[in-house]
C-alpha cells in the first residue's frame, strides 16, 4: 500500500514539502490542502504587485494545481479548509468551501504548515472599510482597487517592520502621502537602533513621515469613506487607507486544538526533524518555534528561507532520512526607498536580552566597492563577536549597495562558527566595480581581530558618558568645525606627533576621526607613545547615528 501523505498549506512550507517527497518517494499518495484560491505563490512579492512595480498578477503564481497535477502527481484542492485534526483516528476534516461540503480523508503522515495570520488587534473600528492586512493574492488586489477606486492620496502604515517599510515604498511609489505609526522607540525593531536610525533619517528625506513610540487606538468612519486614525497619544490623523503591518502569529489554532504541544510563543513545538509532539505530524513554516542558532532560545521567524529548508527536512524524515534542522539565526534584508537593510545571527538586543554579554562590537562605513571607481556608495556595517575567542555573532547592515553580500558571507561564516579571524584571512573576488582588495569583510575582521589583540583595542560609544577619559578628535580642524562632539579636543592626526605634550599620559584617552581609520593610525601611534587608548568604533559617522537615535542620556547630546 502506498503510503498517503497529506499537507495542510500550499504555499512556501507546503509546496516545497510535497514537492520534495515526491522526489523522494514517487509510489506516494500526496494531497495538499489550501483554503485559499491560489498555492504556491509569491507572497513576498505583493508589496510590489501593491505598488504596481510588478504589474501583471499572474506573475505572482509561481505553480498552480495543474503543473503539481501534471508534473508531480501531487493533488492541489484550494478552497478547501481543513478544520479538524482526529489523531486517534489519522483523519483529518475538511470543508470544501465552494460547495460547503465536509469530508474526512485519512493520513500515514500530516504536515501542518499554515503559516501566520496578521495581528488585528481588536480596536474600535478595525473592521471598517479601507483597513487592510497584507497577506495573499486577494489581499493584494482589494489593497489595489481601494487604491485605484477612492483616488487614495493619503495613507497611514501602522508598524515599522519589514512589511511596513515594503508597503511605504510601494504606496509612496503611486503618489501616496504615507505616515508611519510605530510602538517602539525605533523604526524595523529587530534590528539595533544605531542602524534602524540611518533608515528613519533616509525615510524622513523620502517624505515620509514616522510617528515613533506611538501606536494606533482606533478608528472612526468620515465622509467619503475616509478614516480618522486615533494613536494612544491624542494625536488624530485622518486618511484614505490603512495598512495594518504590525506583525503576524503563527497560525496555530488546528494544533493546539488537536492537543499538539505549543510552545511559549505560541508556536508549534517541533524536534530537529520537524516532527511535532505526535510521531506522525510534521509542522513547518511561520507556524513552527525553532531554536535560535546563537542564543538557544526558542524563536519565531517568519521568513520563506526557513520554511522552504524546513520542508525539505520534514519531507526527508517522512521518507525515511535523517537530515536535521540546524535552527534559525534570522538572516533577512528589506529594501527601503533603494536602501538596503540586512541582518544575520544575533543583534544587540537579542544577545542582551538572552544574557549573552561576553561579546564586542565594531562599526564600519566602507565603500561597497574601490573608492575610485565610479559609483562608489557608503555602506554602515556593525560586527557583534565573543569578546575572547572572536565568534562572530551578528551582524547587521544598511547601504545602497553590497549589503545583501556582505551579510550573506557573513551569515555564512556564523553557520560554519566562524570567527572574525576567518573574516580578517577570507580570500573573496575582487575587481574595482565588485569590491576591494581589502573588502569590507576583510576590514571587519580586522577592526575586530586589532581590537582582540590588543593592537587598537575599540570602545563603543555608550561608553562616552564614562568619566575621566580625554575624548580626541584627529580629524581636520575644518571638519571638527563643521561638526564634533561635546567636550572633545582636536588634534588633527598629521599633527598629533607635534603635540604629544598636549595629552595627559595619566588618563585614558578615547579618540575618534569621521569613520575609524584616522584614529586607527594615531591610536598605534599613541600606544607605542605609552598612552592608554581607545578607539570608538566607527568614528562621527556612529557618533551620530547613536545621537539620532537617542541613546545617549546625560553628557553628550
Ligand atoms: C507581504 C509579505 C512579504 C514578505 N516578504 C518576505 C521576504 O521578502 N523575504 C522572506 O524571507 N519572507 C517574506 N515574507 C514571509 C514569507 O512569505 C513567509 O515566511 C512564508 O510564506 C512562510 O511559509 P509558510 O508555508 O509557513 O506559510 P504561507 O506561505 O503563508 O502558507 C500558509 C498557507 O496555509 C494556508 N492555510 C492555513 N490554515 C489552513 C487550513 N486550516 N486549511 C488549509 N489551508 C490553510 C493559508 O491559506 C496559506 O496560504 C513575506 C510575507 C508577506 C506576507
Amino acid at each position: 500500500m502506498s503510503k498517503r501523505i497529506l499537507i495542510i498549506g500550499g504555499v512556501a512550507g507546503g509546496a516545497s514539502c510535497a514537492a520534495r517527497a515526491r522526489r523522494l518517494d514517487e509510489g506516494a499518495e500526496i494531497i495538499i490542502f489550501e483554503r485559499g484560491p491560489h498555492v504556491s505563490f509569491a507572497n513576498c512579492g505583493l508589496p510590489y504587485y501593491v505598488g504596481d512595480v510588478i504589474r501583471d498578477e499572474s506573475q505572482l503564481l509561481v505553480a498552480g494545481p495543474e503543473l503539481f497535477a501534471a508534473r508531480f502527481n501531487i493533488a492541489v484542492r484550494v478552497q478547501n479548509e481543513v478544520m479538524k485534526i482526529d489523531r486517534a483516528a489519522s483523519v483529518i476534516e475538511v470543508k470544501d468551501l465552494a460547495s460547503g461540503k465536509v469530508y474526512r480523508e485519512k493520513y500515514d503522515s500530516l504536515v501542518l504548515a499554515p503559516g501566520a495570520v496578521p495581528i488585528r488587534p481588536p480596536l474600535p473600528g478595525i473592521d471598517l472599510p479601507g483597513i487592510f492586512s497584507l497577506r495573499t493574492i486577494p489581499d493584494s488586489r482589494k489593497i489595489r482597487d481601494w487604491i485605484e477606486q477612492q483616488r487614495v492620496r493619503a495613507a497611514i502604515i501602522a508598524g515599522a517592520g519589514f512589511i511596513g517599510l515594503e508597503m511605504a515604498e510601494n504606496l509612496a511609489a503611486r503618489g501616496i502621502k504615507v505616515t508611519m505609526v510605530e510602538m517602539a522607540n525605533q523604526v524595523l525593531p529587530p534590528i539595533d537602533p544605531e542602524m534602524a536610525a540611518l533608515i528613519a533619517e533616509h525615510l524622513a528625506a523620502q517624505g515620509v513621515t514616522v510617528s515613533l513610540g506611538d501606536g494606533v487606538a482606533g478608528f472612526e468612519q468620515r465622509a467619503q469613506n475616509r478614516i480618522a486614525v486615533r494613536l494612544n497619544s491624542g494625536v488624530k490623523h485622518e486618511t484614505d487607507l490603512v495598512v495594518l503591518a504590525i506583525g503576524v502569529r503563527p497560525e496555530s489554532s488546528l494544533a493546539r486544538a488537536a492537543g499538539l504541544e505549543i510552545g511559549e510563543r505560541g508556536g508549534i513545538r517541533v524536534d530537529a526533524q520537524m516532527r511535532t509532539s505526535d510521531a506522525r505530524i510534521w509542522a513547518i513554516g511561520d507556524a513552527v518555534e525553532v531554536r535560535d542558532v546563537i542564543t538557544g532560545g526558542w524563536s519565531l521567524v517568519a521568513l520563506a528561507g526557513p520554511a522552504s529548508r524546513q520542508a525539505r527536512v520534514a519531507a526527508d524524515a517522512i521518507c525515511g532520512r535523517t537530515s536535521t534542522f540546524r535552527g534559525v539565526q534570522g538572516t533577512a534584508i528589506c529594501s527601503s526607498f533603494g536602501l538596503a537593510v540586512a541582518m544575520t545571527g544575533a543583534t544587540e538586543k537579542s544577545l542582551n536580552r538572552a544574557g549573552i554579554m561576553d561579546y564586542e562590537k565594531i562599526y564600519l562605513h566602507p565603500r561597497q566597492h574601490a573608492n575610485y571607481f565610479p559609483g562608489s556608495k557608503p555602506m554602515h556595517l556593525k560586527l557583534l563577536f565573543r569578546k575572547i575567542t572572536g565568534e562572530i555573532l551578528g551582524a547587521q547592515g544598511v547601504g545602497e549597495e553590497g549589503v545583501d553580500k556582505r551579510i550573506d558571507l557573513i551569515s555564512l561564516a556564523i553557520q560554519k562558527q566562524g570567527t572574525v579571524f576567518d573574516l580578517e584571512e577570507a580570500e573573496l573576488c575582487y575587481a574595482p566595480q565588485f569590491g576591494s582588495a581589502k573588502d569590507p569583510i576583510n576590514m571587519a575582521g580586522m577592526i575586530a581581530a586589532n581590537s582582540l589583540r590588543g593592537d587598537a583595542p575599540v570602545t563603543g560609544w555608550e561608553s562616552l558618558t564614562s568619566n575621566g577619559a580625554v575624548l580626541l578628535d584627529v580629524r581636520e580642524e575644518s571638519e571638527f568645525r563643521h561638526g564634533h562632539v561635546p567636550e572633545a579636543t582636536n588634534i588633527p592626526l598629521s599633527r598629533l606627533r607635534q603635540r604629544l605634550q598636549d595629552l595627559p599620559k595619566r588618563q585614558p584617552i578615547k579618540v575618534y576621526c569621521g569613520v575609524g581609520q584616522r584614529a586607527y593610525y594615531a591610536s598605534r601611534f599613541l600606544k607605542q607613545k605609552g598612552y592608554r587608548i581607545e578607539n570608538l568604533s566607527g568614528g562621527y559617522q556612529t557618533y551620530l547615528q547613536f545621537r539620532d537615535a537617542g541613546l545617549f542620556r546625560s553628557k553628550v547630546q
